[in-house]
């Protein structure tokens, strides 16, 4: 772990990362590339010391209140959050500032703040989003080494469920030949069924490789599924998208499992719903607390 002085907090969009790099070891990720000019060790988490007081400052600058996200390039709830509690110390001035919040992690270290994510749902609004991978725990553990397995996610999903915080579970990525299989969505969607949650976002069954996190996603398929990696370069190359070639059946799948139970899984409606700030009419909030 090593300190840096943060220059902002806030992105245009309202999204913010405390943290630099993330110990979450997941063989596919994204935030390794090249293009995020990420010049430490990706393990070594870099930590903005001001980052709370640059929260601070904003929320209290801003005109309007909003939702404030949490996690698009590192898990907010890597294990160094529990000895430093940024997270929390956010979470406690975007509640007493009267904003919203939406999170992005894979852990459940999470329920750590369940109370202060229901505070903040109860005067405004909070949405736990989860990535789901891989229905299969021996294969999870495989691809999403150190941090808690689908089955643990779906308890935490369910314990949001009974708090009255609402979910969004993001379905990626879908690695060809390892989890593109009927077994492994069908298995997902349906404790994505179980839980209740809002919406389910899908991009494609397929994953992105790109300058950064294609070496490394490539190092670990050696590791671990042998031969794997030259079937990846034959059939795909220096591709950016790895569309699996069970694609089109299981988008299909997809589609018509969340439109026969209600969940939600259009991109731009679960994106819409995400950036829409809402605050509870003051009745409700006395009611809830009462
Ligand atoms: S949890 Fe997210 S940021 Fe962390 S290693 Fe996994 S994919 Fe990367």
């Amino acid at each position: 772990m090593h300190y840096v002085d943060a220059k902002g907090i806030l992105s245009a969009k309202n999204g913010m990362n405390l943290y630099r790099g993330c110990s979450h070891g997941c063989i596919y990720c994204d935030s390794r590339s090249k293009c995020y000019h990420m010049e430490h060790t990706f393990e070594d988490i870099e930590v903005k010391r001001n980052a709370v007081e640059l929260l601070e400052d904003a929320l209290r600058r801003k005109r309007r209140k909003c939702m404030v996200g949490m996690g698009a390039m590192t898990d907010p709830y890597i294990p160094l959050e529990l000895e430093l509690g940024h997270v929390r110390q956010a979470l406690t001035l975007i509640y007493e500032h009267g904003f919203g919040a939406t999170l992005i992690t894979k852990s459940n270290r999470i329920l750590r703040d369940i109370d202060l994510l229901q505070k903040i749902n109860e005067r405004a609004k909070c949405v736990v989003q989860m990535t789901l991978t891989t229905y299969d725990e021996t294969l999870c553990k495989k691809i999403e080494p150190n941090v808690c397995t689908t089955r643990e996610r779906f308890e935490v999903l369910k314990q949001l469920r009974d708090a009255g915080i609402p979910t969004v579970v993001w379905l990626a990525p879908i690695l060809p030949w390892i989890n593109d299989t009927e077994e492994n969505i069908s298995g997902i969607l349906n404790l994505c069924i179980q839980a209740k949650v809002y919406g389910v976002i899908c991009f494609g069954m397929g994953l992105t490789l790109r300058e950064g996190n294609r070496e490394y996603f490539y190092a670990q398929l050696d590791r671990l599924f042998p031969g794997l990696k030259e079937r990846y370069m034959r059939r795909y190359r220096n591709q950016y998208i790895i569309d699996s070639p069970n694609s089109g059946h299981l988008m299909h799948l997809f589609h018509q499992t969340c439109g026969t139970h209600g969940i939600v899984h259009s991109k731009e409606q679960i994106f819409s719903y995400l950036q829409t700030f809402e605050e509870k009419p003051v009745a409700e909030q006395i009611s809830l607390w009462g």
